[in-house]
């Protein structure tokens, strides 16, 4: 398992957010009965924010968004869910709101040390097992000429074009 000192080198700096996805994976690695980095794509994590502890995720699980197997279900919650694609099983980790006044270095402590009870919500997976990722066929947008993968494609008066080129695109 990847130490915390680890984390925060491939972070870039120790904070809580980190500490808090790092102590997520452990937990989840724990729950699930794995204690390597993630085979290919046997274990996939949700994340429900893209904050800091998202990278403490990525080190401990191996799970990687280039992979496929760490994906974003964004409520902005603090909240991961993790599924074991061998055994079936899978695990949604919700932290609890903090108690009492703390500083940094101290929360960080916390989250460091206190036991995954005190720290997260145990709570059973909403959210259906992911697909594995899929491969799509992609079509070539008709203003800038980029290639895009057909689910993202949008067709505007008949014409195939990619979201930055269609005007009814907003948002995400
Ligand atoms: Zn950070
Ligand atoms: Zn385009």
């Amino acid at each position: 398992m990847r130490t915390w000192e680890e984390a925060a080198k491939f972070h870039g700096h120790k904070c809580p957010g980190l500490a808090i996805g790092y102590r997520a994976a452990v937990l989840a690695m724990e729950y699930l009965g794995l204690d390597e980095g993630a085979e290919d794509e046997e274990l996939v994590c949700i994340s429900e924010n893209d904050a800091c502890g998202v990278d403490g995720i990525q080190i401990v699980t191996g799970c990687t968004v280039g992979k496929g197997n760490l994906i974003f279900h964004m409520t902005g919650k603090m909240a991961y869910s993790f599924y074991c694609r061998k055994s079936g099983k899978s695990i949604r980790l919700v932290l609890k709101p903090m108690q009492g006044k703390m500083d940094r270095e101290q929360r960080i402590q916390q989250l460091l040390t206190a036991s995954g009870k005190e720290l997260f919500l145990y709570k059973q997976t909403t959210l259906p097992f992911p697909e594995p990722a899929k491969i799509f066929g992609n079509v070539v947008c008709a203003k800038c000429q980029e290639t895009i993968p057909e689910p993202l494609a949008r067709l505007e008066n008949g014409q195939i074009l990619c979201l930055d080129c269609c005007n009814s695109y907003r948002g995400f």
